[in-house]
């Protein structure tokens, strides 16, 4: 576990404010502050115990299985239920932030109004 707390705890514990869509037991799911597509929500488990999607699917694939449902379940209300599940995973793949999410990114997409995950 790092010492510090990440961006994403610290939005858990209320100490940063986001835009929250869902909140359950064991996840969280907040609009990204620098939206790549016309709908952007991050995904993301309470937990910081996993740095990225390898080590999640690895350690507890029911939890990673409950970020896709809510993924399709945030879709389907914002964007037709047709939608992008990216994981940014490493430094030179873009993964700013160390404690796993999953971006959803929907809403005309088709049109490639999306640049990259
Ligand atoms: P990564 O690059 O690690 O795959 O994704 C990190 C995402 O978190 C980025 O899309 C970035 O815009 C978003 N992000 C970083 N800091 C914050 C924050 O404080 N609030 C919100 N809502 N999103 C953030």
């Amino acid at each position: 576990m790092p010492a510090e707390p990440s961006i994403f705890s610290k939005i858990v514990a209320g100490e940063i404010p986001a835009d929250i869509v869902r909140d359950t037991e064991r996840l969280i799911a907040f609009r990204d502050i620098a939206p790549q597509a016309p709908v952007h929500i991050l995904v993301v488990p309470k937990s910081e115990a996993y740095r990225d999607v390898v080590e999640l699917a690895a350690g507890d694939p029911s939890l990673l299985a409950e970020m896709v449902a809510m993924g399709h379940d945030i879709a389907r209300e914002h964007c037709d239920g047709q939608f992008r599940l990216v994981f940014n995973t490493g430094e030179q793949a873009g993964q700013t932030v160390f404690h796993v999410h999953a971006h959803v990114m929907g809403g005309g997409l088709a049109e490639g109004s999306l640049a990259s995950g």
